[in-house]
């Protein structure tokens, strides 16, 4: 059993349930297994796989299941046990489970001693389109396959082209997945970024934008800033001009769509992970990743880099807690970089200092290493320092 400070355990077999197996589910996940092996976990999520949401653009290259982590595999590694269901939250549910310390689920009574709800957060999407994708629907089928769906169905009997919505991170990994993707099969077909604002990757440091809009010319992109999508209809994608409220049209078998997180619903915890309801925290919940907002000095950023920290502090201060001492320590992460990959041999990211831009083979191989990072720890090797 590893050492963890502050953790002098009891002698009673904690029960841990953990709601929504995604990065921080896993992450709490790992790090109570390893400084408590003789515990028992029950994670509930309503897939059948962990799906490894970070690669999802690079499914034009390789297959789906690549990504997917069945929880069949989870369960023999890390001895825990998975039940398919998506629970429905609320501040009154979770303030009668702190209370009763069990839950119901698909008929089930599951008791637990502390439960981490760590369910991720929803994207921002239109009502349902035809030839329109949203992020979900790469989860459920390959981009490869999705693409050439759309371009089988050339309505305009012209050169085919497609629309990607949204110039942040997922949108531009998207894009240029894209456009190699149609390289590599050898398709002609118009590929064009349509941004609300007039830069993309508007949250990262100016030189991710100059870099970005360099290489979509390079690779024949067309850009339209300052461009609100107002539907997809018959061959069209119908936009607005943001500063004038011109509506336009142009030719275009599909709508991509990646406009963000919603950031509602969000889940309030205190410093050390305990979700507070009422300005008072629930002791026994505690909240990490996406769904979680914490009231300290750590980074609240939606990336999985976050999420595993969150995930692996509330693991550690929940052993802390059910032990004798009850110290239990803040949230202080901040990221250390971010790189948004261009293809398969691209990217732009920043490491250490949000000035210091790296760009090229140099910043994949900082991604390559962070994604492998990950990877270990599916497997139970934690390489994470803190
Ligand atoms: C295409 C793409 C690329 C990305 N690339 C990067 C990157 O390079 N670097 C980076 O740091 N971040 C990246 N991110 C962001 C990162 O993936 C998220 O920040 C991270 O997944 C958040 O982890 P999470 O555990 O909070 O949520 P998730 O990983 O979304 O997991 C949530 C889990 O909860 C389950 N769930 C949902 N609702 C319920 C419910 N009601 N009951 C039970 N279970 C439920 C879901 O099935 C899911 O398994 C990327 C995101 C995308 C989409």
């Amino acid at each position: 059993m590893a050492f963890l400070p502050f953790y002098i355990p009891t002698n009673k077999r904690l029960k841990v349930v953990i709601v929504g197996g995604g990065y921080a589910g896993i992450a709490a996940l790992a790090a109570l297994t390893h400084y408590e092996p003789d515990i028992d976990i029950t994670i509930i999520d309503p897939k059948e796989q962990h799906l490894k949401v970070t690669h999802l653009h690079e499914t034009f290259r390789y297959p789906l299941s690549d990504l997917l982590v069945p929880f069949a595999d989870l369960e023999a590694s890390f001895g825990c046990r998975h039940v398919r269901a998506a629970l429905t939250l609320s501040e009154d549910t979770l303030r009668q489970w702190q209370s009763d310390k069990y839950l119901v689920v698909n008929d089930e009574t599951v008791t637990f001693d502390y439960l981490v709800i760590a369910i991720g957060s929803d994207s921002k999407t239109f009502d349902s389109q035809e030839n329109v994708l949203n992020l979900q629907d790469f989860a459920d089928t390959a981009g490869s396959a999705l693409l050439t769906k759309y371009l089988s169905q050339d309505d305009n009997n012209g050169e085919p082209s497609i629309s990607v919505v949204g110039g942040g991170a997922t949108g531009i990994q998207f894009l240029f997945e894209i456009q190699q993707f149609l390289c590599r099969q050898k398709v002609r077909c118009k590929l064009r970024l349509i941004n609300s604002g007039e830069q993309v990757l508007a949250q990262f440091p100016d030189g991710f934008d100059a870099y970005v809009k360099s290489r979509m010319r390079d690779s024949d992109i067309d850009f339209y800033p300052n461009t609100y999508y107002l539907g997809q209809q018959a061959g069209k994608i119908l936009l607005k001009e943001k500063k004038t409220g011109e509506q336009f049209d142009l030719s275009s078998n599909g709508s991509l769509l990646f406009l963000g997180k919603k950031q509602e619903n969000l889940f309030s915890a205190n410093a050390v992970g305990q979700l507070v309801v009422d300005q008072k925290p629930l002791n026994h919940i505690f909240v990490a990743g996406d769904c979680a907002y914490f009231n300290s000095f750590g980074s609240n950023a939606l990336t999985a880099q976050s999420a595993v920290r969150k995930g692996k502090l509330v693991a550690r201060n929940i052993l802390r807690h059910s032990g004798r001492l009850k110290i239990l320590v803040p949230y202080l992460h901040r990221d250390i970089g971010y790189v948004v990959s261009l293809g398969s041999a691209d990217a732009v990211g920043w490491l250490v200092a949000e000035g210091n831009v790296v760009t090229g083979l140099p910043a994949l191989a900082i991604k390559e290493l962070v994604e492998a990072q990950y990877d270990l720890l599916l497997m139970g090797i934690d390489t994470y320092i803190i």
